[in-house]
């Protein structure tokens, strides 16, 4: 049976979201195609985190070694091209973060695979590959369809699929050997460093209370600081905002921002711009606050509420902060 390979993506012993959002996307096309799912988790000491792919994919293949410690790509490329070399699976799966990015373009050039980048959506007919993926910053869709191929690379965008669906699978663990450590280009993994105190991780917050233009002055942020404490929400924001550096340019949400997936997103004075839509339209539940009822934003919203947002949040806060 023709195989899906997933590279599984983790960091300081946590796999990360994308890891399942792609055996998610491969185990759909798979059930449609009747193609088997594969994750490569690549590491040394990693028995923890094969344990937890197991459910969710077919077979778990295992390159233990301590020049994987840490991702560098000259490792990761030879250790990835043996693996495909030995598997020859139909398609193999990168996420687009700044792992895949660097890995990617590397791969297909040095397998001569065809490469698709930052796609939204796979499908397979007659045994070719097609991908969606956005252009023009996220204002068209592109529906590609690839010329036939033994061998396909895509890399999937963060929060286009669910991490968190049952997967139903109890995959086997098999080790496969790590490759002989030829012509490494000297690249040394020097230390982890973590993001600054200040920058929130948006990406793993619950709930987000957003701020756009509509804010108006800085001087009115407190009135979102104030309803986000509570409720428990981290702030985040459009691009106008951090580009006013009112709020730190990790707080941005959208296509040259981050993309987001919280159980709850608030957008406040946000127009709702397809860059913006694009990073965080997979919320759980999005409402929003605008004074024009005309905004994009309301086409996606679940919730809204038509008004000046500098009298509606002290409303909203003394509200909650009963609670
Ligand atoms: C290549 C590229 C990449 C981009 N990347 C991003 C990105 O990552 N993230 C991003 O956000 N944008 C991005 N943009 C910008 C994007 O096109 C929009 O310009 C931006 O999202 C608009 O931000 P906004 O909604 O805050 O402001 P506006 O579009 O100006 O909207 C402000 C909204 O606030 C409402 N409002 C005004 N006052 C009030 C009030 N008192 N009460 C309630 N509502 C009020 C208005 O009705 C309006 O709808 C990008 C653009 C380009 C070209």
């Amino acid at each position: 049976m023709d195989e899906i390979l997933i590279l599984a993506e983790h960091r300081q012993g946590e796999l990360r979201d994308i890891t399942f959002e792609m055996l998610f996307a491969a185990n759909t096309l798979g059930r449609e195609n009747d193609l088997a799912t594969a994750a490569l988790l690549l590491g040394h000491e990693t028995s923890g985190l094969s344990g937890k792919l197991k459910g969710a994919c077919d077979r778990v293949l295992v390159m233990e070694d301590p020049e994987l410690a840490h991702y560098n790509a000259d490792q990761y490329l030879m250790a990835l091209e043996t693996a495909i070399k030995d598997r020859k699976p139909l398609l193999i799966l990168i996420g687009h973060t700044a792992i895949g990015m660097d890995l990617a373009p590397a791969m297909a050039a040095r397998l001569s695979l065809p490469l698709v980048t930052d796609c939204v959506h796979l499908s397979l007919e007659d045994g070719r590959l097609g991908v969606l993926r956005q252009i023009y910053g996220g204002k068209i869709n592109a529906q590609l369809a690839m010329k036939p191929s033994d061998h396909y690379l895509i890399s999937l965008r963060t929060g286009s699929f669910d991490p968190e669906v049952e997967q139903g699978k109890s995959g086997d663990v098999e080790t496969i050997p790590a490759p002989a450590w030829t012509n490494l280009r000297g690249r040394q993994f020097l230390g982890y460093v973590e993001a600054e105190l200040e920058d929130v991780d948006i990406a793993a917050a619950d709930i987000l209370v957003s701020i756009g233009r509509g804010i108006g002055k800085p001087e009115n942020i407190p009135l979102a600081q104030e309803f986000a404490d509570a409720i428990g929400a981290t702030l985040s924001c459009s691009r106008p905002v951090a580009d006013e550096e009112w709020l730190p340019k990790s707080r941005q949400v959208g296509t040259s921002g981050k993309t987001v997936r919280p159980k709850v997103y608030i957008a406040l004075g946000i127009s709702g711009a397809y860059q913006h839509q694009a990073g965080m339209k997979n919320a759980d539940t999005i409402i929003a606050v605008n004074k024009d009822p005309m905004a994009p934003i309301f086409a996606i919203a679940h919730y809204g509420i038509v008004d000046d947002l500098v009298q509606v949040l002290p409303v909203l806060t003394e509200h909650f902060a009963k609670k």
